[in-house]
């Protein structure tokens, strides 16, 4: 038995540590409490953690909190541990607080100590429920470690990729298993039941553990309804195929291609807002809470009108959201017969005033006489596979530095880079100096990742950050 990667989890009180501790170790073991300042002991829990069919020994360390005015014993307490047992350190921080003055002591303690030059320093940035903002992060970055993670420990979001981040550099530490992957999948969900995990929210950022939500957004009058009816038609489900799930009555669940999906908000197309004078309006807030609660949103274009103001913002809603996206041109019957107005030239004049969804696929349909829609399974299907990529730091990092030796106008000079999230795909890169990344630069690594790795239909989210402390690589990968 190799010996197993000491994880040291430090921050300061209430930032969700024993919560983190818990999540980690897959069963609720540590007192989690509200008030600030309760003591607890030092905690230390072994477990196992699997990677590519191998399994790794894990021991968790988690501080405790002493917490109040006696900080300053804690501090020295957690830097001892750290110090003396950690492989890895996780400084857990609280997005909704930001970085605090104790924050900013604890790490300097550690630098002190001498543990941020010898052992990963990671920053968790805690309770992440929703999407954080991406000025937010730079906050944290601040601090100067070398990573940034954003995570809710309480719903369990991030807890998959925390975990492939941190083994990823114990590759060595594994041992293999010869497991098939699908019986490897049978006893992370026998392990689950058995320690009772919250199995609801803990899937949460993986679509392959839960149904993916799609949303069908656009103006009144484009055909929305038209469409979700020739969708679900006979692919309507009355009830989930997941024991326990309950659907919400405004969503409906259906099968497309032999796979679930849950069309979001339904009611929300129906019940259509009008003015006093009967005209529909286009409910902005109605539209973006949709997309607040999708994966996937279908944007539906009249190919009568063409591109109108209205389509043009609900376009921005869904870029500043960050779901994934497919243009459906609808109406395409009214066209067939138009010569001056062809497939090639719509295309065109949608690419020209929504070039911010350039990424977008382009569908031409009628969802009246339901042509035009067969497409629309295997592009749903592919465009959530991509969005649920994730790229491993050591490959991201050499990738960013040689094409950064490809296109760099101002000679910005890269560090560790790595994907900070996946809902959407968002990567960050260490730089020299961020004012270095020359606008025609950050395009080039926006195409060169789509040409790399896809993300077709995605947003991609790329943030420059300046580099504190010019660390080392992590350990390359054995495979
Ligand atoms: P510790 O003192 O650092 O160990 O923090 P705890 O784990 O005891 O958590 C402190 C408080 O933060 C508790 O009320 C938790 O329920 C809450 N908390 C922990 N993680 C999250 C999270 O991801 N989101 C939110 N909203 N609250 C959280
Ligand atoms: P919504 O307000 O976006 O939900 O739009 P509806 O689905 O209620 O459709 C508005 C009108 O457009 C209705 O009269 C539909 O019959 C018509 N419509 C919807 N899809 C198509 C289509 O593909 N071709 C044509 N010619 N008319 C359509």
């Amino acid at each position: 038995m190799s010996s197993p990667i000491r994880v040291v989890i430090i921050g300061r009180p209430n930032v969700g540590k024993s919560t983190l501790f818990n999540r980690l170790y897959g069963k609720r073991r540590a007192l989690v409490h509200d008030e600030p300042g309760v003591t607890r002991d030092r905690l230390e829990e072994r477990t196992e953690w699997w990677l590519h069919g191998q399994v790794f020994p894990v021991a968790l360390v988690d501080t405790g909190g002493v917490g109040g005015d006696r900080f300053a014993v804690e501090i020295e307490k957690q830097v001892k541990i750290a110090v003396e047992q950690a492989d890895i350190v996780l400084f857990v921080l609280d997005s909704k607080v930001g970085v605090t003055p104790l924050d900013e002591d604890l790490f300097r303690e550690l630098n002190r100590s001498g543990v941020v030059k010898k052992t990963p320093v990671l920053a968790i940035v805690n309770k992440v429920d929703a999407e954080l903002h991406e000025d937010r992060i730079h906050e944290f970055y601040s601090l100067g470690m070398e990573q940034v993670l954003t995570v809710s420990a309480e719903h369990g979001r991030g807890m998959d990729d925390l975990k492939r981040d941190i083994l990823e550099r114990f590759e060595g530490r594994g041992i293999d298993q010869p497991i098939e992957e699908d019986e490897l999948i049978e006893a992370e969900v026998e392990t689950e039941v058995e320690t009772e995990v919250e199995t609801e929210t803990e899937v949460e950022d993986d679509l392959s553990k839960r149904i993916p939500r799609v949303a069908i957004v656009g103006k009144p009058n484009v055909g929305k309804s038209t469409l979700l009816n020739a969708i679900l038609g006979e692919n309507r489900m009355i009830t989930s195929p997941i024991a326990g799930t309950t659907v919400d009555s405004v969503d409906s669940l259906a099968q497309l291609g032999g796979k679930t999906y849950l069309f979001v908000d339904t009611a929300g197309i129906r019940r259509k807002s009008k003015t006093e004078q009967g005209v529909e309006v286009l409910s902005v807030v109605q539209t973006r809470k949709a997309l607040e609660k999708a994966d996937l949103a279908i944007l539906v274009l009249d190919g009568e009108q063409g591109i109108t103001d209205q389509d043009e913002k609900i376009g921005g809603l869904i870029e500043e959201v960050g779901c994934s996206v497919i243009l459906l041109m609808n109406k395409w019957d009214t066209q067939r017969k138009n010569e001056g107005f062809t497939k090639e030239l719509a295309a065109e004049k949608i690419r020209k005033k929504m070039a911010y969804l350039r990424y977008a696929p382009i569908v031409f349909a009628s969802a009246l006489r339901s042509q035009g829609l067969e497409d629309l399974e295997s592009l749903i299907e592919e465009i959530l596979h991509q969005r649920q990529l994730k790229i491993p730091t050591h490959d991201f990092t050499e990738w960013v530095r040689k094409e950064s030796t490809i296109h760099n106008p101002m000679n910005a000079k890269f560090y560790l880079s790595h994907q900070s999230g996946r809902h959407p795909p968002t990567f960050v890169c260490h730089v020299s100096d961020p004012d270095k990344v020359h606008f025609s630069l950050r395009r080039h690594f926006v195409n060169a990742l789509r040409e790399r790795w896809g993300y077709m239909g995605s947003p991609v989210r790329m943030l420059f950050v300046e580099v504190k402390s010019k660390r080392r690589l992590p350990r390359k990968k054995k495979v």
